[in-house]
């Protein structure tokens, strides 16, 4: 089974919707000036809301060849929950994914693996393709239970999915301790532990589950580290944070290949 890879872009809480024109532009034209070819590896952009009605615009006046995903999600349908954003609002709107429990909206918003589950739920139920995010913090690594805890959030964030649903998930694995801090894990750390996640898919689900979920690596990915973790069997694919608003540094991670 050949996973096609797949890098994707948050760009957190930067760029207005104004900017987001620029930064898409410059991306698409340095992909041109690289060759990119989307048939080696998929680019999608996770953008805030406010932006996403404009780069919805860009990819399909431009024929833009990126997929469009948002930062997160409501897990409830519709109603009194003022400020909070559905599933089928962003579906709507043409997004393709949705991250869900980053660790800023675990450690900043309090989301648990309960919450993350419900959200899953309710992307799938959309139409749409969450991509679940795990990982330790620094506490945990040094006590050497990275393995084990992040195991035990992808059994709840995954509690209840069918076979067919978690088989087209994106997993993102990212150690809290390697985001935004230039720490990366080694290539060797990425994929043992994202080794492990599809072993453990394979355990709830079957091969043919764990074969076809994409897993991805996420913390401190840079255009200069790209190769030796695209290189890790176990690893599909990278969620770049920083880099993602270089237009440079983003298109050279796309065509690592
Ligand atoms: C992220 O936001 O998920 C992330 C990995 O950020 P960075 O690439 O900046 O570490």
């Amino acid at each position: 089974m050949t996973r096609k890879p797949i890098m994707v872009g948050n760009w957190k809480m930067n760029v207005d919707h104004i900017e987001a024109t620029g930064l898409v532009e410059k991306l698409h034209y340095t992909l041109v000036d690289k060759d990119w070819d989307p048939k080696k590896s998929e680019c999608v952009l996770c953008v805030p809301f406010t932006d996403i009605r404009t780069v919805r615009t860009l990819i399909d006046g431009d024929r833009l060849q990126f997929g469009l995903g948002a930062q997160n999600v409501s897990e409830h349908d519709n109603g009194a929950f003022t400020g909070e954003i559905s599933a089928s609002m962003l579906s709507k709107l043409g997004v393709q994914y949705v991250i869900i429990g980053h660790s800023e909206r675990r450690q900043f918003f309090g989301e648990t693996d309960e919450l993350v589950n419900a959200k899953a739920f309710k992307v799938l139920g959309a139409g749409m393709t969450p991509i679940v995010c795990v990982g330790e913090g620094l506490d945990i690594r040094k006590a050497g239970n990275h393995v084990e805890y992040t195991l035990d959030q992808v059994r709840r964030a995954l509690q209840g999915l069918s076979s067919e649903q978690v088989a087209g998930l994106v997993i993102a694995y990212e150690p809290v301790w390697a985001i935004g801090t230039g720490e990366v894990a080694t290539p060797a750390d990425a994929q043992e532990v994202c080794g492990a996640i599809r072993k453990e898919v394979a355990a709830l689900y079957d091969e043919a589950t764990a074969e076809s979920v994409r897993i991805q690596y996420g913390g401190s990915v840079k255009s200069g580290n790209v190769v030796q973790i695209m290189d890790q069997p176990d690893i599909d694919g990278c969620l770049v944070g920083g880099a993602s608003l270089q237009p440079e540094e983003f298109a050279a991670i796309v065509c690592f290949y």
